[in-house]
């Protein structure tokens, strides 16, 4: 029988190299199955075009390898959908690639896995500080906006809700961001400025990594319970429950690239940068 007393650190080997390397990568119990599957655009349009989310355009030009980050040994690291942690992760953003950055101090270790040769390796990287604005897609309401990076693996970001022409309510997310120009409650203007880029994050291995490969995390999706906030599994979430019933453990995600070019995204038009700045 297990009696606590007599807990012993090296019979229980396994469970702290779990805790240790493992629980990181497992789904919290009870979270919804819906987060790892996109969800199919609704038949109901937008009222307005939506702008892309940085001055990244390459999407335009279906460059999707100048639009999402990319590794040496992934190239389709950014892009979303594909899963981590050997599958136990779904990434329902996109990693958007900067287009300004500057040379930070000295080199982060960054650590590979060769597929093909079937091993790991590091690299020495230099250390890259994107300068990039991220805006508005659409006109809606800041919902969230963290600025404590601790409270969240996606850092310092900003979620605003906005509506479908039928009237639906759906969030978009954008994070890692270094500082936020928006707060909560605020109504924003598509093509606004509501933050710059950065590397933030609750994770220090996230952080090491948004160092060499900098990136906007952006995500398009819908609160999946109305009533979570009042849920025991909400309420049991790590790290806590942070913006209520849109904590991004309740957001099903739609597959942002594919909202982009189904709406026919457009560069923030120089007019809105001299009127909403
Ligand atoms: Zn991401």
């Amino acid at each position: 029988m297990y009696n606590p007393m007599r807990f012993s650190w090296w019979r229980n080997f396994p469970l702290f190299f779990f805790l240790l390397v493992g629980a990181s990568q497992v789904p919290a119990v009870g979270l919804s199955p819906l987060l790892h599957v996109f969800t199919p655009l609704p038949s109901s349009g937008l009222n307005q075009r939506p702008c892309l989310p940085t001055p990244n355009k390459e999407l335009l030009d279906d460059n999707i390898l100048k639009f999402a980050a990319t590794t040496i040994t992934n190239e389709q690291y950014g892009m979303p959908g594909w899963t981590r942690g050997q599958g136990s992760r779904f990434h329902k953003g996109v990693d958007i690639q900067p287009v300004q950055v500057e040379r930070g101090r000295g080199t982060v270790r960054i650590d590979y896995y060769d597929a093909k040769a079937g091993r790991g390796f590091y690299r020495r990287e230099p250390v890259l500080i994107p300068k990039d604005e991220i805006y508005s897609i659409l006109d809606g309401t800041v919902v969230v906006a963290n600025n404590n990076e601790k409270r969240s693996g996606y850092g310092r970001y900003v979620m605003i809700e906005h509506r479908f022409e039928n009237g639906s309510r759906f969030v978009s997310m954008y994070a890692h961001l270094n500082e936020l120009t928006v707060s909560e409650g605020t109504p924003v203007k598509a093509g606004q400025r509501i933050g710059w880029m950065g590397g933030s994050s609750s994770k220090a291995g996230a952080r090491n990594y948004l160092k060499a490969i900098p990136h906007c995390h952006f995500e398009v999706g819908r609160v999946i319970d109305q009533n979570f906030a009042g849920t025991r599994r909400a309420r049991a979430l790590y790290p806590p429950m942070l913006g209520g019933k849109y904590d991004p453990r309740n957001i099903q995600p739609y597959n942002p690239v594919e909202f982009l070019q189904t709406y026919r995204a457009v560069p923030r038009p120089a007019v809105l940068a001299a009127n909403l700045d």
